[in-house]
């Protein structure tokens, strides 16, 4: 072969296919089998026809979608929307390699907003599955029709068709054996199309869905445009329960929109199945977003548990560029590190107002209709006690010693978590305000006091220190003393000073004030053991706050630990003071609320 233009290398290809020889050199493939080739990339499953066959019917300005499946999709996939139709004239094309009607030339792919824009779905779709396209286009009143399958097309044919496109795919991959074989069953298969639908329908509350699976209907939700009907959808697909335990966050800064759902933080799941993601209404799975996500519960929520959430990200679609991957779940933003802060931000600070809810809910009672006569027993008359008698018969009754009066003032407003009435065996504190009655669980919300204050004069730099009078010396094994060599900078770091004092002991000779109470040396054996799991100090940087709240965790009040009712008191003000305060560290609510009517429920007063 001497010329190496393309004409002659495509002439040379057919030449050697025609004497039927084995083809050993560098050929050209022809174009059914490059189209079989890109369909790999863009079909694996018959969810993925579903995926792009939707997002066809989205770009099409539909406000109706439905899906009809046979056999999981292996079968049938048929899509019908009522969006703008294919003009007669573009059908053919329609089923082309590389033709699109969304993008004209490379300043288009820079601000992109449809989903499509490659130009390849029908194309591959039809090289590995017999594929009918129907249409009729917004100015015309007559349909047409074009089939085809192996590469081969029908002529296009007249049809009766409403306004829209109908896409029917059957028998997919029955030219490829290969991936045939690939296919799970019938109802894994169907399980990643509804999966699919899930996440397309939470993209567009405008847009009507339905989805019928072997004649029966699995999904069927209406245009969503009241937050009533948004709701609803939501809740079809995360459940019933996901909107009572979900914020709705709005967010703007920088430019930027972040909205949605967030699930709080004990409202939680062992797998990463309930997490929607959209950037400019396209669903995503990127790295740098989940992390950002991932970020913002990790104060309150255990390791290994993932968070629920459906959240929007609008951006300035130049500031994004989602043509980095096939699928286009992964983005590249031209600003990550923005990007990434301003939704960690966002959503920490919605998860800083979470307060615990009541109990159990209640519908409102109102409290003076309750039949109940206060003046015939003597003793009630006194009830509700003023804040002030409150405070001295409490203290009277529990104090024997006079503690350090924890609030010089007491206060006209009646603080948020009441005051302490005692403990039930020494695990729970119960208090009072004036909507009922608050349960503390006093471990965990010691331990989120401790966290907060620890991170907050770490991150100050304005760490409270004590000094030992003798240093405490602590015995080290080799496994442990290597790593307080590779890492007592970053004791440092924890405000605690640690020199050597022998081949294997260390001496602590200052700590944070916070957690001078903390049996030393479990403490720090503890401490080490998570550098040691952790591997570097590079990574205990990143880490310190995971460190931070295990140091919490083994400094807090253990439970069975006897309060007296200042020291309650005191803990209970604490709490008011602190952010995150209504969960532990671990995602775990702190205090419960059982409100009067409540109560009033639970011993039918009033009935
Ligand atoms: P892309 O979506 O990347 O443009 P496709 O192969 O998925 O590529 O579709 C090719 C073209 O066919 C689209 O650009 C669009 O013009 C047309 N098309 C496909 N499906 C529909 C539909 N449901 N309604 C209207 N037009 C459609
Ligand atoms: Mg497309």
């Amino acid at each position: 072969m001497k010329s190496s233009s393309f004409h002659d290398l495509q002439l040379y290809c057919d030449f050697r296919r025609g004497q039927g020889g084995r083809i050993v050199n560098i050929h050209l493939l022809d174009t059914h089998l490059t189209n079989q080739i890109s369909a790999g990339e863009v079909v694996e499953r018959p969810a993925s026809v579903v995926k792009e066959l939707i997002e066809n019917s989205l770009d099409a300005g539909s406000s109706k979608v439905g899906l009809e499946i046979l056999q999981g999709g292996m079968e049938l996939i048929r899509i019908r929307d009522n969006g703008n139709g294919i003009h007669p004239d573009d059908l053919a094309l329609a089923l082309h390699p590389h033709a699109t009607s969304k993008i004209a030339d490379l300043s288009d792919l820079e601000k992109v907003s449809s989903l499509g824009f490659r130009g390849e779905a029908l194309a591959s779709i039809a090289s590995i599955a017999r594929v009918k396209l129907s249409s009729c286009y917004k100015e015309q009143t007559q349909g047409q029709q074009i089939s085809a399958a192996g590469g081969e097309m029908s002529p296009t044919s007249p049809c009766a068709h409403p306004r829209g496109t109908t896409v029917e795919v059957r028998d997919l991959f029955y030219n490829t054996p290969a991936r045939r074989k690939f296919l799970k069953s019938v109802k894994t298969e169907f399980s990643h199309i509804e999966t699919i639908l899930q996440r397309l329908s939470l993209s567009r509350f405008d847009v009507a869905f339905e989805l019928i699976h072997n004649d029966k209907t699995i999904f069927s939700s209406p245009i969503a445009q009241t937050s009533e009907t948004q709701q609803r959808r939501l809740s079809s697909i995360l459940g019933n329960d996901f909107i009572h335990h979900a914020l709705a966050i709005e967010f703007i800064a920088a430019g930027m929109k972040l909205w949605g759902w967030i699930a709080e933080p004990a409202f939680n799941r062992n797998q990463n199945d309930l997490q929607f993601f959209y950037v400019n209404g396209r669903f995503v799975r990127d790295k740098l977003l989940n992390h950002a996500v991932r970020q913002a519960y990790e104060d309150v929520m255990f390791n290994g548990r993932y968070p629920i959430y459906v959240l929007y990200l609008e951006i300035d679609p130049r500031a994004v560029d989602v043509n980095v991957h096939p699928t286009k779940h992964e983005l590249r933003f031209r600003d990550s590190r923005t990007v990434h802060d301003f939704i960690e931000k966002g959503i920490s600070d919605a998860l800083a107002q979470i307060k615990p809810e009541v109990m159990i809910s209640a519908p409102p009672v109102e409290y003076e209709s309750i039949a109940f006569d206060i003046s015939a027993i003597p003793t009630q008359k006194a009830m509700p006690l003023v804040v002030k008698e409150q405070m001295e018969v409490y203290n009277k009754l529990h104090e024997t010693v006079p503690a350090p009066l924890v609030m010089e003032k007491i206060p006209d407003i009646e603080p948020q978590l009441g005051y302490a009435l005692g403990q039930i065996q020494d695990i729970y504190i119960l208090a009072q305000n004036k909507q009922g009655l608050i349960i503390v669980d006093m471990h965990a919300a010691h331990e989120r006091i401790l966290y907060e204050k620890l991170k907050h004069e770490i991150e100050t730099q304005q760490i409270a220190v004590q000094t030992l009078l003798v240093p405490y010396i602590i015995e080290l094994n080799r496994t442990e003393m290597c790593a307080w060599e590779e890492n007592h900078a970053q004791f440092q770091l924890l405000g605690i000073q640690s020199d050597v004092s022998g081949p294997n002991s260390i001496a602590i000779r200052s700590l944070p004030k916070l957690i001078a109470n903390a049996k030393l040396d479990t403490l720090i054996q503890d401490i080490l053991a998570d550098i040691i799991e952790m591997g570097s100090s590079q990574k205990m940087q990143n880490k310190v706050h995971e460190i931070l709240g295990n140091v919490a965790c083994r400094a807090a009040l253990k439970a069975h630990t006897r309060l007296s009712i200042m020291q309650m008191n005191a803990l209970l003000r604490d709490m008011e003071n602190t952010p995150h305060s209504g969960l532990c560290n671990h995602g775990r609510p702190t205090w419960k609320l059982i409100s009067m009517p409540e109560l009033d429920k639970m011993f039918l007063r009033g009935r």
